[in-house]
């Protein structure tokens, strides 16, 4: 075991023994390497470090109930970053490639994964894949790198189940209307981040952006879905720029299968009001309660509308969710829908 307090593990970086890499030139994957280095050796001409050509996905080991080490829905990780890759114009491993090397990934690293008693802890994964070769011309990468990061972490921010206050930035957004909103690329993340750090010198834990072409409707956080929920319903924005969560589309199946009616669909800003609950959803801590949620004419003004929901615990029916998933996770429930998948040790 290493020699980590694993109840003080935030969302930050801890090195580990290896990160697997793998590079796709002349056609194929050259051989996957474990380096126990984590610096890389990489062109400084990298379209990655020029062009943004980079997407990445974020997926948890967890150590369950019975001993038995867990990935969630990696397949559907897989999928998305050959979403992603396709949108780049790169090469992307198959999923077969993919879980394959996220389980060697925790096997290289197992004293790094924090144990089952270790409430909201877990091996992260960070799979990342970046156009590599040398160029200067703007076009997609001929080789890509692709590889697979981890790091133990705890919560995200505080606790998980904390309840945070955010605020709607209406004078940015971080998706273009046709833009590149819908896939897991480091870009998205770069045009969110001036809109976020005023938002945290305000006070704010997150930035909620509106449709980027009517300004009217909820789209998404920064890096986690929006949901609310008003009597047995569990709502969901509909968008084509809001990035599609594994969580939040997992959290509309185990509401429908605990009996809530699930809509995915347009909210419009005015409905705001009408919530009982509402969260942020995203792997980081499966849900964070929103307590307040701030809306301001921009983002700089003093001006505001504050809807309050809850008490600033986590509502009732967030956390029946929270604990449904989690429960999956670390074993405590049995998987009706064949969404773990085990890592033989
Ligand atoms: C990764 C991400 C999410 C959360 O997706 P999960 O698959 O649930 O982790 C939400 N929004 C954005 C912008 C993201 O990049």
């Amino acid at each position: 075991m290493a020699n980590i307090d694993w109840s003080k593990l935030t969302f930050s970086y801890t090195k580990t023994n290896t990160i697997l890499k793998t590079t796709f030139v002349d056609g194929a994957w050259t051989p996957v390497e474990s380096l126990t280095d984590d610096y890389l050796h990489l062109s400084a001409y990298a379209g990655a470090l020029h062009y943004a050509i980079e997407c990445f996905e974020g997926l948890k080991a967890f150590r369950a109930k019975d001993g038995s080490v867990r990935l969630f829905r990696p397949e559907e990780n897989a999928k998305r970053l050959q979403r992603s890759a396709q949108y780049l114009g790169i090469e992307a491993p198959s999923t077969e490639m993919f879980i394959e090397m996220c389980k060697r990934c925790v096997r290289e690293n197992i004293e790094f994964l924090p144990p089952y008693e270790a409430t909201g802890a877990s091996l992260y994964l960070r799979p990342t894949l970046i156009g590599s070769n040398p160029q200067l011309g703007v076009q997609s990468s001929k080789e890509s790198t692709f590889m697979i990061l981890c790091s133990p972490v705890g919560a995200y921010v505080g606790g998980a189940l904390d309840a945070v206050d955010v605020v709607i930035a209406r004078n940015y957004d971080r998706a273009a209307p046709n833009g590149s909103g819908s896939y897991k690329v480091g870009g998205n993340y770069a045009c969110s981040l001036r809109s976020l750090n005023i938002a945290h010198e305000q006070g704010y834990k997150a930035v909620l952006y509106l449709d980027p072409s009517t300004k009217t409707k909820i789209d998404e956080f920064n890096s986690s879905n929006f949901f609310g929920i008003k009597g047995n319903k569990y709502v969901t924005p509909k968008s084509e720029s809001i990035l599609p969560s594994i969580t939040n589309a997992s959290l509309e199946i185990v509401a429908a299968h605990l009996g809530m009616e699930v809509e995915r669909r347009e909210v419009p800003v005015e409905e705001l009001s009408t919530f009982e609950e509402v969260g942020e959803c995203g792997t980081a801590v499966v849900i964070t309660p929103v307590h307040k949620l701030v809306d301001k004419p921009f983002l700089e003004s003093d001006e505001e509308t504050v809807y309050t929901y809850g008490d600033g615990k986590c509502g009732p029916k967030s956390l029946k969710l929270y604990n449904f998933i989690t429960g999956l996770q670390k074993g405590e429930i049995e998987d009706p829908f064949g969404w773990i998948d085990i890592v033989e040790l």
